[in-house]
């Protein structure tokens, strides 16, 4: 008798720019697993239906992607401390009846950091550019690495504040030097690494923060890897070193793998594959 397949997906919208099928076929791969994982692009506001016609197919696991990260941490009936903490998901996991919400966002983020890119984030001086959806997701993970500083900011500063008083409730047991600043007052600090975690990149517009931000001895990170942006443009024409965000999507696809399959895939040779296409 032939061996049933597992059946994954993931599900955004828009979906056709996914790399995540890619990614867990290589893994399943490595790993010698025969899964079926495919891209599902949801209508807009029929996140929920399209989850109970995926589960009617036997859906073992899903990932989720934009828009639908706050729309699956209401879904799930359970969650991860990191999900429950961003109140987003974008790994979701169907066991016993059960709808099992992740967030591999920030362990993605860091991995990356630490693994990939040799940044030990211990009191490091930290900014974090962006208060959104993926901003909240990886917040949390990093303050566990207790960097001397971690400074917000974003276009819309309030945004900024709330997750400031989120993280003073839930991370109270860090050492935490938690800071709030406007765009405009960041050159006068000085930043180890300098993440962006904003969309402006999908539209190329600039994000307007001033070069001064920039050191050669900086790590400037941007969460997108499709395209080169003006902010790794700027960084690189002020010495920092930079990366984009492939190893963080490689590493958040490998923590799914392994809530789903309890198998730690290897990443790094994938990473540089995919760089190469
Ligand atoms: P959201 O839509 O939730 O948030 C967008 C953020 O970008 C907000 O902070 C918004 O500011 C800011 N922003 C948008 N346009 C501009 C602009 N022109 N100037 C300044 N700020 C701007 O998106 P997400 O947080 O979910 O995603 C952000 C990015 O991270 C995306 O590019 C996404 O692809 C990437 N990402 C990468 C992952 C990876 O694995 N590599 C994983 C998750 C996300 P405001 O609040 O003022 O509107």
């Amino acid at each position: 008798m032939t061996e049933l397949k597992k059946y994954f997906a993931v599900i955004g919208n828009p979906i056709h720019h996914s790399l995540s099928p890619q990614i867990h076929s290589a893994f399943a791969k490595e790993a010698g697993l025969h899964i079926n994982y495919e891209a599902v692009l949801s209508p807009l506001d029929e996140f929920k239906n399209t989850i109970h016609k995926l589960i009617e197919k036997k859906l073992s696991g899903a990932n989720v992607t934009l828009p639908f990260k706050k729309e699956a941490y209401e879904l799930a009936s359970q969650h991860s401390s990191h999900a429950k903490i961003a109140e987003a998901v974008n790994t979701l996991e169907f066991k016993d009846d059960q709808i099992i919400g992740h967030n591999t966002d920030g362990i993605g983020l860091v991995r990356d950091l630490e693994q990939n890119l040799n940044v030990d984030l211990k009191s490091k001086k930290i900014l974090l550019i962006g208060a959104g959806g993926a901003a909240e997701g990886v917040i949390y993970s990093i303050l566990e690495k207790e960097p001397s500083e971690l400074t917000l900011t974003n276009r819309t500063i309030k945004k900024s504040n709330v997750i400031q008083n989120k993280m003073e409730m839930h991370a109270k047991s860090f050492n935490m030097n938690l800071n709030v600043i406007e765009i405009t007052k960041l050159p006068h600090q000085y930043f180890d690494l300098i993440i962006n975690a904003t969309s402006a990149g999908i539209n190329n517009t600039e994000l307007g923060i001033d070069h001064k931000v920039f050191h050669d001895s900086s790590l400037a990170y941007d969460m997108m890897y499709d395209k080169k942006t003006s902010f790794i443009r700027e960084a690189q024409s002020q010495g920092s070193k930079t990366s984009d965000g492939l190893g963080m999507l490689v590493e958040q696809a490998a923590e799914a793998f392994f809530i789903w399959h309890q198998i730690k895939p290897k990443t790094k040779s994938l990473i540089k594959s995919l760089r190469e296409l």
